[in-house]
């Protein structure tokens, strides 16, 4: 199942009260850096569901523990209670881990909450926001390519940056996320695939899109060239977010590099869509595949005044937009 090419889709719905949407493998963005759906950090309630970074992001899984979600799924091998238990633990956990190149922490964390709430799910390619902050799902999609879907909502609420900014100025609030993962009897999984698959849908449920499906979100870098893209979608970034007000980095603007830039050998980056980075530079058993796109991501959605003692200085997703609803809420899915 490894090698097995995955399909790839996404799609983005934003209302009519949004601006148009430019830069960033973010979505709800405005403008050339700014706005962009995430999660609140300040405390943040609506319809009488707590949805923000407050208490940490809420997951559960569907049935309610880790042997009844583990068996939704087929599996190659079918995986012990304990190491399905510590891939699905470490999905979440590498989204906190320290960028190794710049040292920038994140007061990112999420808790496991599977045994109080039951999430709640429309299927394969949906969001229900009620249920957990993020739900875990298995679903049929249909087909028996192994691949998931992570889709969520988010408001018009101008949120407060991770940095301490308050009312982030035309940011959004992300208010509910579903990851559905295909259980059709005919996907396979491995339990290295499932942990890696988890990992970029987590990265989704946090408001990164596709690499290749930027659309007219456009794509953050700071240097990306069409003549080296190996050279330039892979260096570190994460240092020139503004932790402030991300809006007005110095140095990062957006991009549009072509499909086949981002599959150069070498470049490979976990919001890929297709095949998920895995590749002999970030392998499927790589229990921590975020690059330096990912943390420069991050950084940009989740800034951190904070960096951990690094020991050397060293020195991005995608869509398509429709109209939705008149509130200004956006869906996500991809492979
Ligand atoms: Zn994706």
């Amino acid at each position: 199942m490894l090698g097995k090419k995955l399909a790839s889709a996404i799609t983005l719905t934003i209302s009519l009260l949004s601006l148009p949407t430019t830069a960033g493998v973010i979505f709800g963005s405005v403008g050339d850096l700014g706005g962009g759906y995430r999660w609140d950090a300040d405390y943040y309630e609506i319809g009488g569901r707590e949805r923000s970074l407050d208490g940490g992001l809420r997951y559960s899984m569907q049935g309610g523990s880790l042997t009844t979600y583990r068996d939704l799924f087929s599996w190659d091998i079918s995986p012990t209670l304990e190491a399905f238990g510590i891939t699905i633990r470490q999905a979440f956990n590498a989204w906190q881990s320290v960028d190794p190149v710049t040292g920038l922490t994140t007061s990112l964390n999420f808790v496991d909450d599977s045994a109080t709430t039951q999430v709640i799910g429309n299927g394969f390619g949906t969001v229900n926001i009620n249920g957990a902050e993020i739900d875990l799902l298995a679903s049929n999609a249909g087909d028996s390519i192994t691949r998931a879907t992570s889709y969520f909502n988010a408001s018009g609420h101008e949120v407060t940056l991770t940095s301490g900014t308050t009312n982030y100025s035309n940011s959004g609030a992300i208010i509910g996320a579903d990851i559905n993962i295909n259980n059709n009897q005919g996907a396979i999984y491995s339990l290295d695939f499932f942990g890696r698959l988890l990992t970029h849908e987590i990265g989704h449920a946090l408001g990164l899109g596709d690499v290749e499906f930027y659309g007219s979100n456009g794509f953050i870098d700071d240097n990306y060239d069409a003549n080296d893209p190996l050279g330039t979608l892979t260096n570190s970034w994460g240092l020139l977010v503004d932790p402030l007000n991300p809006a007005a980095s110095v140095g990062l603007k957006k991009f549009t590099p072509s499909i086949s830039a981002i599959k150069t050998p070498g470049v490979n980056l976990l919001m890929e869509s297709q095949g998920l980075g895995i590749a002999a530079g970030n392998p499927v058993t790589n229990k921590v595949p975020l690059t330096n796109d990912e943390y420069g991501m991050r950084q940009f959605l989740y800034p951190t005044l904070y960096a951990a003692k690094v020991p050397e200085p060293s020195s991005l997703a995608i869509f398509s937009l429709a109209i939705f609803f008149f509130l200004r809420r956006s869906k996500v899915t991809s492979n």
